[in-house]
C-alpha cells in the first residue's frame, strides 16, 4: 500500500494583494499547475468553440457597407489570431509543455494562465514583444 495525499485538507494559495510586480517563484507550482490543467483545458476548449462559431458567423454574414466590412474584417483577423493561440496552447498541453514561456522557458505564473489560458509568453517577454510591435 502506497502513501497517497487524499484526505489532506484542501489548501488554497494565499491571495497576495501587495506588490503586483513580484515574480512568482513558487516551489509548489508544478503540482499546483497540474491540478489546474483540467480546468485550463476546459477553458481553452470552450474558447476554441467560441472562436470557431464567431469565425463561422463572420464568414456567413458579409455586410454590404464598406465601413462595416472593415470592422468585420478586423474582428475576423482578431478571432483567427486568438484561435491559433488557443490551438497552440492545447497542443503545448498535449506535449506537456504548457505553462512555460515559449520564448524564454520561464514558468508562467498560474494567475496569468487562469486569466489568459492561451497565453504563450511570460510577462517579461510579453512586454518585450509589445515594445517591438
Ligand atoms: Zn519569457
Amino acid at each position: 500500500m502506497r502513501w497517497n495525499l487524499h484526505g489532506l485538507p484542501p489548501r488554497f494559495p494565499d491571495v497576495r494583494s501587495s506588490s503586483p510586480a513580484e515574480p512568482a517563484a513558487d516551489p509548489d507550482r508544478p503540482c499546483a499547475l497540474r491540478g489546474h490543467l483540467p480546468a485550463l483545458r476546459a477553458a481553452l476548449v470552450q474558447q476554441r468553440r467560441f472562436r470557431r462559431e464567431q469565425l463561422a458567423e463572420l464568414r456567413a454574414r458579409v455586410p454590404a457597407d464598406p465601413a462595416q466590412q472593415e470592422v468585420a474584417d478586423t474582428l475576423r483577423k482578431g478571432a483567427s489570431v486568438a484561435l491559433i493561440g488557443i490551438e497552440a496552447a492545447l497542443e503545448r498541453m498535449d506535449r506537456d509543455r504548457y505553462g512555460d514561456c515559449v520564448t524564454c522557458g520561464t514558468p508562467i505564473p498560474l494567475e496569468r494562465l487562469e486569466i489568459l489560458p492561451a497565453v504563450a509568453v511570460c510577462m517579461a517577454c510579453q512586454r518585450a514583444q509589445d515594445a517591438v510591435s
